[in-house]
């Protein structure tokens, strides 16, 4: 069997040792084929791999008709918008994510921009405290929950909506349960997104729904771009003076919103949530558990796909 990491982002080197001694150990070959610029590359590269393994790099039908050999493909990491499911399954090949596994390091990261928005990103004049404030977790799964912990740790009152969640859960942990969407942006100051990008939350953070928020309102996005109306939220930074920012996925009209609202925008120079060697290597190394689980056992825990 011959397994594939396909990556125009590395892992780091030390995932990659983590993840062969797991394929070596199953009697597998690794291949790695990194930094490719080309689609082409690709496509010659998964021609004769049984299992494939990727981070944000795109895995379309031209990728599942160039595998003739393909069984099954992991995404290192949580969000899997970058892989045709239907595609996969019209080509019998399996797709699992690696969920959980960079969960902290996303959540930590949504503290890190909430502390810079709301001590004014550091500009010298005195800020507020998380201590107490009411927190609204917009989608509760395993960055949520992450979230959820660290904020009891703030002192914060700490609030979740999730459309699939059972209120039991959240209730488990010290959260309130929050049944309609419009509730939770109404009721909290800061709202963190954490909400995958389905054709369902595409767009749904838009004019409406964040001009619910109260005054000084912090969005905090480190989810997807794409579950923002960015056009919707220009408007209503402009509409409104108070309301503030801070994604970790920069805007397609990120130039729009530098030179419209300075001091109110702050977006990460380029995807940094999963980036910490912990989350690299945790994901990196479960894929690779998860191939062999599948590939030996037929174990499709995690898997995405019907
Ligand atoms: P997850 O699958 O564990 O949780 C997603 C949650 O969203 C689930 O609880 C699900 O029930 C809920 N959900 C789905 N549709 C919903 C809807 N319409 N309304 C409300 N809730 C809904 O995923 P996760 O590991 O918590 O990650 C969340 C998202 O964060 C990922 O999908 C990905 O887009 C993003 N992410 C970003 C980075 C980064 O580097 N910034 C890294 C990892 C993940």
């Amino acid at each position: 069997m011959k397994v594939l990491i396909a990556t125009v982002k590395p892992f780091a080197m030390v995932a990659i040792e983590g993840i062969r001694q797991e394929c070596e150990a199953a009697g597998y070959e690794l291949a790695l084929l990194e930094r490719y610029t080309e689609k082409q590359q690709l496509l010659e590269a998964v021609a004769d791999v049984d299992a494939l393994i990727v981070r944000s790099d795109i895995v379309d039908k031209d990728v599942f008709d160039a595998a003739k050999q393909l069984k099954i493909v992991v995404r290192a990491g949580a969000g899997y918008d970058n892989i045709d499911l239907d595609e996969a399954t019209a080509h019998n090949v399996c797709v699992m994510n690696t969920p959980g596994q960079n969960s902290n390091a996303v959540s930590e990261l949504a503290f890190g921009l909430m502390i810079m928005a709301v001590r004014n990103f550091y500009d010298g004049k005195p800020g507020i405290e998380l201590k107490g404030r009411k927190l609204g977790i917009h989608a509760y799964g395993n960055v949520g929950r992450n979230v959820a912990r660290i904020a009891k740790g703030f002192g914060m009152d700490i609030y979740a909506y999730d459309a699939y969640c059972s209120k039991e859960v959240m209730e488990a942990d010290g959260v309130h349960p929050i049944e309609k969407v419009e509730d939770l942006y109404k009721t909290c100051q800061i709202v963190s997104l954490h909400l995958p990008m389905t054709s369902e939350t595409k767009e749904s953070v838009n004019y409406d729904l964040v001009n619910l928020m109260p005054r000084n309102g912090l969005l905090v996005n480190t989810a997807r771009k794409e579950v923002v109306n960015e056009m919707d939220l220009l408007r209503l930074l402009n509409d409104r003076l108070d309301l503030r920012y801070v994604t970790d996925i920069k805007p397609n009209y990120h130039d729009e919103f530098v030179h419209n609202y300075p001091g109110r925008y702050f977006s990460t120079p380029k995807k940094m949530g999963a980036q910490t060697s912990e989350a690299n290597i945790n994901a990196g190394i479960a894929a690779a558990r998860q191939i062999v689980g599948y590939l030996k056992e037929g174990c499709e825990k995690f898997r995405l796909n019907k």
